[in-house]
């Protein structure tokens, strides 16, 4: 059976990969809701802990369910390992405190997720790791920020909200050079939709509370690279503790089956919307790398199979206008949340992105008249009647 399982296509393995039935015969996951394991005698429980025997002994180190899905990531990102953890944001936080020492030096794309910014210059800094955020797509900016210490290159793309794209394939050359490793934030894509290991980053991290959820229920993260990188970021976790829960990871596990058509769908959706909402009288911009006008639509196309779910458009008009066209909505959810089932709708000025100064949001291009959508999968003529409530508002 191993051997018929390591031979199964990608879609395969994330519907039955990694996952032995119990006694109990199960046809779905059992979940392993246990905090320790019991030994059979003393001398076993003395080689569980010195290792001399591998198995299952505390639920902070290894827990059948979460390995499931640490195991399925890992073969649908097509990295050698993936660790599990608590939240996207302690995905990002145990790759910086497992690889990283004081002294170092990080470049990092300018538009990454708020939270990610406010924990490098907030805490990463207070020990000793410096900063230099850089453009996304400007090649030029990354090269130039190498410094001597330059020990990681971290990236988030497509960007958000606007939907600036990364070359993988150039930046990972620029960090083997730098000899730093280049981590991705992969949450907006998947590896339904990208996978960066093969475009040579040496580490991708998750949110999986997005789009591997699906819909909206749990916070989870994960780590994917190779074995001797994500020994390192295990033996942080352990230590440290942010690890999956075991439930989160039973949620993650029944995502993980249907990621491939919701992301298909994700993606049909937002292209359409995109495309309608180019062509509407009351919108002046679209952001959507789908668009053949937008400057990352070539990159994207080459390392993307698709280009997501996340859309956002600037309206005629002042701040006042875009809250008008948000609360005349009636069905999208207004929230910061992405990667639902339900579509939803939010000012990224004054809300996600309201912590930069007036004068970043504006050379980040992030305008007071912006709004972005993460499509859902709602019937279309639903998404833009419930879009046309809300332009009809101007
Ligand atoms: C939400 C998000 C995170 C943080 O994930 P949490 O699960 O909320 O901690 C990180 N990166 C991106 C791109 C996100 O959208």
């Amino acid at each position: 059976m191993a051997n018929q399982e390591d031979q199964w296509q990608p879609d395969t393995k994330a519907i039955r990969g990694a996952y032995q039935r119990t006694h109990e015969n199960e046809h779905s996951e059992a979940m392993f809701l246990t905090s320790s394991y019991v030994f059979e005698n003393a001398a076993m429980a003395a080689k569980h802990f010195n290792n001399d025997l591998q198995g299952n002994v505390y639920s902070r180190y290894t827990n059948p369910t979460v390995r499931s899905f640490e195991q399925r990531l890992a073969a649908m990102e097509e990295g050698e390992q993936c660790v599990a953890t608590a939240s996207g944001m302690a995905a990002t936080l145990s790759v910086i405190m497992a690889l990283l020492k004081s002294g170092d030096h990080v470049i990092c794309s300018q538009d990454v997720f708020g939270s990610t910014r406010v924990m490098m210059n907030k805490y990463i800094v207070k020990f000793g790791v410096d900063v230099t955020y850089v453009p996304l797509a400007d090649l030029t900016a990354w090269a130039d920020a190498i410094q001597p210490n330059t020990k990681m290159m971290f990236c988030e793309t497509p960007s958000n909200p606007l939907s600036e794209v990364a070359d993988l394939e150039a930046l990972a050359t620029l960090s083997k050079k730098a000899d730093a490793l280049f981590v991705v934030d992969n949450c907006f894509c998947t590896p339904i939709l990208q996978k960066p290991l093969n475009w040579g980053a040496d580490i991708v991290v998750h949110s999986a509370t997005k789009y591997i959820d699906g819909q909206g229920r749990c916070l989870g993260g994960a780590v994917v690279g190779s074995a001797a990188l994500m020994d390192e970021v295990v033996g942080f976790l352990r230590a440290a503790g942010p690890t999956m829960s075991p439930f989160n990871a039973w949620v993650f596990l029944k995502g993980l089956e249907t990621l491939r058509l919701r992301m298909q769908a994700h993606s049909a959706n937002a292209a359409e919307l995109a495309a309608w909402l180019n062509a509407h009288p009351k919108v002046t911009k679209v952001y959507y790398a789908g668009l053949e006008g937008h400057p990352g639509h070539a990159l994207a196309k080459k390392q993307q199979s698709s280009f997501g779910g996340v859309v956002s458009f600037c309206v005629k008009g002042s701040r006042e206008d875009a809250w008008r066209v948000i609360d005349s909505t009636k069905m999208f959810s207004l929230t910061a949340n992405l990667g639902d089932a339900k579509t939803t709708i939010v000012h990224p000025a004054t809300t996600t992105h309201s912590r930069l100064t007036e004068a970043d949001r504006e050379a980040a291009g992030i305008s007071q008249s912006l709004i972005r959508i993460a499509v859902g999968l709602e019937d279309m003529i639903d998404i833009k009647a419930d879009l046309e409530l809300g332009l009809g508002a101007l």
